[in-house]
C-alpha cells in the first residue's frame, strides 16, 4: 500500500460525487474500504457524501494532490454490482457525470455529509431509524400483552427527519400482520376470464428477460393481471417492482397490494413499501431499506422506484407505461420506463409493459417482434366501452363552453344518481385577462406568456404565471387605457366549477386540479369523497384522468380537447389520443350505459375518429406511417440541447457555434455522416422568468451512431460551455420537442 501524504498506510478509492464537473475523484483511505461503499470527502470548502466505484492502483493525479477520505460510511453493506452497474448505464446512456446519478438514487439521508458528523448524528440516519424501529416494536409486544389497549395508536414522533410511521400507509402495516386484526379486509381475488388468465400465462411463460407488452383497454382488468403475475413471482421468494405514474394512483393500488398479498401472504406484515416524492426522507429511507435488504416485497411507486436496490428482483411492473411522468424533466433526464426494461435485461427478468395506449416506441417494438404483445379486449366486468359522441360545437351557442347537448345529459345522469366527470385541462379560473376597449391582456413580466386569473377564497383573485410560478394583483382598470372593465377570457377548471355551481345548485360538485390537491394529502381526501359517492360532479384536469377506477360514474364531459390538435410537438396527436382514452376510459367502468361527449369544432379529425371506435390499433397504425414518412421516432433517435441565457443572441450564438464545432474536428467524429444537426431555433416559450430559451434537435437512424456522437460532444459541450454565458441542458430521447 502506498503511503498517505503523511505518511500513513492507505489504499487509493475513486469517489462519485454530486458535483457538476465531469469525471471521479481520488482519494485516499487508511481504512478498508469497498467498491460500492459510501464515503465522506474534502471538497473544496465542504465535506460531501460520496460513492466509492473503483479501487485504483494509483491515483489519476498527482500523489501529493490526493486527500485523505474523512469517514468511510459502514452503516449499509456496499451497493450490490448489478446497482452499480445500472447508474453507470445511466449515466453514459443521459451523458451525465456518474455522481450526478449515483447520489441522487439514494435516499436524503444517506448523501448528506452533516447526517454523520456533529454531536447529534448518532451513528447516522441509518442507525437512527434502527433504532427506533426496535423501540417501536418493543412497545407493539408490551402493548399486545395488555388487553385493553389499542396497538394503533400512532408511535411516538421522534427527530423530523425521521421516518413518521403514523402514515398507515407506509412500512409494516403496524399491527395487523402480527395478530391479524389489519383494518384491511382479505379481499378475494376474482376468477380471472380468459383473456387475463392467457395474459398471466404469457407473462410465466417468459424465461429470463422479456418484456411483455399488455395493451388493455381501459376496465379490463389489467391490474388484476399484474397481480396475478406477482403473486407467482412473490410465491418463488423474489421481489417485485411496481412502477406508476402518479402519486395519487399509488394508494388505490397500495390497497389492492396490501389486501391481497398482506392478508394473504406468509410473511405478512413486511410485504410492501412504497416510495415516491411526496414521502418525507425518512420514510422514504425506511421504504429503501426495506427494499435493500430484501423485506419488501412488494416495492410500489413513481419513476424514482427504478433505481432503488432490489436484492431479489424477479419482475417490473409498469403501468401505463406510455405516461409522460415516467420521464425525469430536470436533472438526469431519464425515462423510468426504458430504464425499467435495460434493468430486467440486466437482472434476466420479465417486465410488464401495461396501457391502453402503449407508447408508439413501445407498441413498434412489439409490431417487430422485439416484445411480446398480449391483449384485453374486453372489459373485466360485463360493460360494454362508453359510446363516445362528437358535439359539432361550430354553429352551436355555448353557456360558459357548456353545448345544449352536454348539459341536458348532465341533467340527465345526475338524475340517475349518477356521477358526472368534466374535463378540461386548463387550471385556474381564466387563462387570461383582458382589457375590452383597447385590447390589453394580462402577461407575464418576466416570461413570453399570459398570466392566468386564478380565484383565491371567497372573490378575491391573482394573477398567477405557470410558468415561472410569479405572481401579480388583478389590476383594478386598464395599465394601458384606464378603462375599468377587464374581463376572464376563456375558461379554466375553477370557472368550471363556478358556473356548474350554478347551473346546478342541489349537485355536490368537486374540482380536482394542482391547485385543490396542494396540501398532502389533499388529492387523497377528494378521490376518496368521489369513490363514496359523496361528489355529484367531478371537475378535473389530467390528474382525474388517469386509472382511477370510479364505480358510478356515467358521464364524462371534454372540453377544450381542440386546444391541443394542433400543437408544434410531433408527439402532441399521441399525447391527445391517450389522454383522450383514458379520460373516457373512466366512464361506465361498473355499470352500463356509459357515455363519452366531446365537445369539438373539429369533428372529424382523425384522432377523435379513432378515439370515438375506440380504435386505439388504427391510431397507432396511421401514426406510425406518418412518423416513418418524416423519419421520427421511432424511426430516428434524437436528442436535445436547451441553452439559456439572459439574451436569446447568447443563446443561439452558443448553440451554432456546438453545432459547427464536429464539422470543424471531424477527426473526432467519425460517426458525423449518421448525424444530423437542424438549426437551432427559440423555444416556443422564449423567455420564462427573464432567461430566454434556445433548442437545436440532433438526430439519427443509428442509436450506436447518436450515443458515440453525444459522449465526444458533451465533453466539448462542457468545454464551451465553461467559456460562455449560458447554461445548457442535453436530454436523449426527449419527449417534448
Ligand atoms: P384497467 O386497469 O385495465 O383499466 P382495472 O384493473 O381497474 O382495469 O379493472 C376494472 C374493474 O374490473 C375493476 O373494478 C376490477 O375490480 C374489475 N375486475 C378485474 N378483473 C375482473 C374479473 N376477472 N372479474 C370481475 N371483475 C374484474
Ligand atoms: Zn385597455
Ligand atoms: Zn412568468
Amino acid at each position: 500500500m502506498p503511503p498517505t501524504p503523511e505518511g500513513r498506510e492507505c489504499r487509493y478509492v475513486r469517489v462519485a460525487l454530486d458535483v457538476p464537473l465531469p469525471g471521479l475523484f481520488d482519494y485516499c483511505s487508511a481504512q478498508a474500504v469497498e467498491i460500492g461503499q459510501r464515503v465522506i470527502v474534502p471538497f473544496g470548502r465542504r465535506d460531501l457524501v460520496g460513492m466509492v466505484v473503483d479501487l485504483p492502483a494509483a491515483p489519476a493525479v498527482a500523489v501529493e494532490h490526493v486527500k485523505a477520505v474523512s469517514m468511510v460510511l459502514d452503516d449499509l453493506p456496499a451497493m450490490p454490482g448489478d446497482w452499480l452497474a445500472m447508474v453507470d448505464f445511466a449515466a453514459r446512456y443521459y451523458q451525465r457525470p456518474l455522481g450526478e446519478v449515483i447520489m441522487p438514487a439514494l435516499p436524503p439521508p444517506l448523501r448528506k455529509a452533516g447526517a454523520y458528523t456533529g454531536q447529534r448524528a448518532a451513528g447516522g440516519p441509518v442507525r437512527r431509524l434502527e433504532r427506533r424501529l426496535e423501540k417501536q416494536r418493543k412497545r407493539l409486544e408490551r402493548l399486545a400483552e395488555q388487553p385493553g389497549k389499542s396497538p394503533d395508536e400512532p408511535p411516538e414522533k421522534c427527530d423530523p427527519d425521521s421516518a413518521a410511521s403514523g402514515h398507515p400507509g407506509l412500512g409494516p402495516a403496524p399491527a395487523g400482520g402480527v395478530n391479524g386484526s389489519d383494518s384491511v379486509p382479505a379481499i378475494q381475488a376474482p376468477s380471472l376470464n380468459d383473456e387475463q388468465r392467457q395474459a398471466v400465462a404469457a407473462i410465466a411463460a417468459v424465461e429470463g428477460h422479456g418484456v411483455v407488452l399488455l395493451r388493455g383497454i381501459t376496465g379490463s382488468g389489467k391490474t388484476e393481471v399484474y397481480l396475478h403475475a406477482a403473486q407467482r413471482v412473490l410465491a418463488g421468494g423474489r421481489q417485485v417492482l411496481f412502477l406508476v405514474p402518479e402519486i395519487n394512483l399509488t394508494p388505490q393500488l397500495e390497497r389492492a397490494l396490501r389486501a391481497r398479498f398482506d392478508a394473504s401472504g406468509a410473511d405478512a406484515a413486511g410485504t410492501l413499501a412504497v416510495l415516491h416524492s411526496g414521502m418525507s426522507d425518512g420514510e422514504r429511507l425506511e421504504a429503501w431499506l426495506r427494499a435493500f435488504r430484501g423485506e419488501a416485497r412488494v416495492l410500489l411507486g413513481t419513476r424514482m422506484a427504478i433505481t432503488a436496490p432490489l436484492p431479489r428482483l424477479g419482475l417490473i411492473i409498469v403501468d401505463e407505461e406510455h405516461d409522460a411522468s415516467y420521464k425525469q424533466q430536470d436533472g438526469l433526464r431519464y425515462s423510468a420506463r426504458d430504464l425499467a426494461v435495460w434493468r430486467g435485461h440486466d437482472r434476466g427478468v420479465p417486465v410488464v409493459l401495461g396501457s391502453a395506449t402503449p407508447s408508439l416506441e413501445s407498441w413498434n417494438h412489439a409490431m417487430q417482434g422485439r416484445y411480446l404483445r398480449v391483449s384485453l379486449t374486453r372489459r373485466a366486468r360485463e360493460v360494454a366501452l362508453p359510446a363516445v359522441r362528437m358535439v359539432d360545437t361550430r354553429r352551436l351557442k355555448l353557456e360558459q363552453g357548456f353545448s345544449p347537448q352536454l348539459l341536458d345529459a348532465m341533467e340527465r345522469r345526475l338524475a340517475l344518481q349518477e356521477q358526472v366527470l368534466v374535463f378540461i385541462n386548463r387550471r385556474g379560473y381564466a387563462p387570461v385577462l383582458s382589457c375590452t376597449s383597447c385590447g390589453w391582456v394580462s402577461q407575464c413580466s418576466r416570461c413570453t406568456a399570459y398570466s392566468v386569473l386564478h380565484r383565491l377564497r371567497g372573490r378575491a383573485a391573482r394573477l398567477q404565471c405557470h410558468h415561472c410560478g410569479g405572481q401579480a394583483p388583478v389590476p383594478r382598470a386598464c395599465p394601458d387605457c384606464g378603462d375599468l372593465d377587464l374581463k376572464p377570457m376563456g375558461r379554466g377548471t375553477q370557472r368550471i366549477e363556478e358556473f356548474l355551481g350554478e347551473r346546478f345548485p342541489e349537485a355536490r360538485i368537486a374540482r380536482i386540479d394542482a391547485d385543490s390537491t396542494r396540501l398532502k394529502g389533499s388529492a387523497a381526501a377528494l378521490f376518496s369523497q368521489v369513490h363514496q359517492g359523496e361528489v355529484d360532479i367531478l371537475v378535473g384536469t389530467q390528474m382525474v384522468a388517469k386509472g382511477h377506477d370510479f364505480a358510478n360514474l356515467g358521464l364524462v364531459g371534454v372540453l377544450n380537447a381542440d386546444s391541443m390538435l394542433f400543437a408544434q410537438d410531433f408527439r402532441a396527436p399521441e399525447r391527445l389520443f391517450a389522454q383522450l382514452m383514458q379520460v373516457a376510459g373512466r366512464a361506465g367502468r361498473h355499470r352500463v350505459g356509459g357515455e363519452v361527449m366531446l365537445q369539438t369544432d373539429y369533428p372529424d379529425q382523425p384522432v377523435y375518429r379513432a378515439l370515438q371506435r375506440h380504435d386505439y390499433e388504427g391510431f397507432a397504425q396511421y401514426a406510425l406511417d406518418e412518423r416513418k414518412v418524416l423519419g421520427l421516432p421511432p424511426y430516428s433517435y434524437q436528442a436535445l440541447l436547451v441553452a439559456e441565457g439572459r439574451e436569446l443572441a447568447h443563446a443561439l450564438q452558443f448553440l451554432n457555434d456546438v453545432r459547427k464545432l464536429p464539422e470543424e474536428d471531424a477527426g473526432a467524429y467519425p460517426m458525423l455522416g449518421h448525424i444530423m444537426l437542424y438549426d437551432p431555433v427559440p423555444l416556443r416559450v422564449v423567455r420564462v422568468a427573464n432567461i430566454e430559451r434556445a433548442q437545436l434537435l440532433v438526430e439519427s437512424h443509428s442509436r450506436p451512431a447518436l450515443q458515440r456522437f453525444l459522449a465526444q460532444w458533451s465533453e466539448d459541450l462542457f468545454r464551451l460551455g465553461r467559456e460562455s454565458r449560458v447554461r445548457y441542458s442535453l436530454e436523449v430521447d426527449p419527449f417534448e420537442i
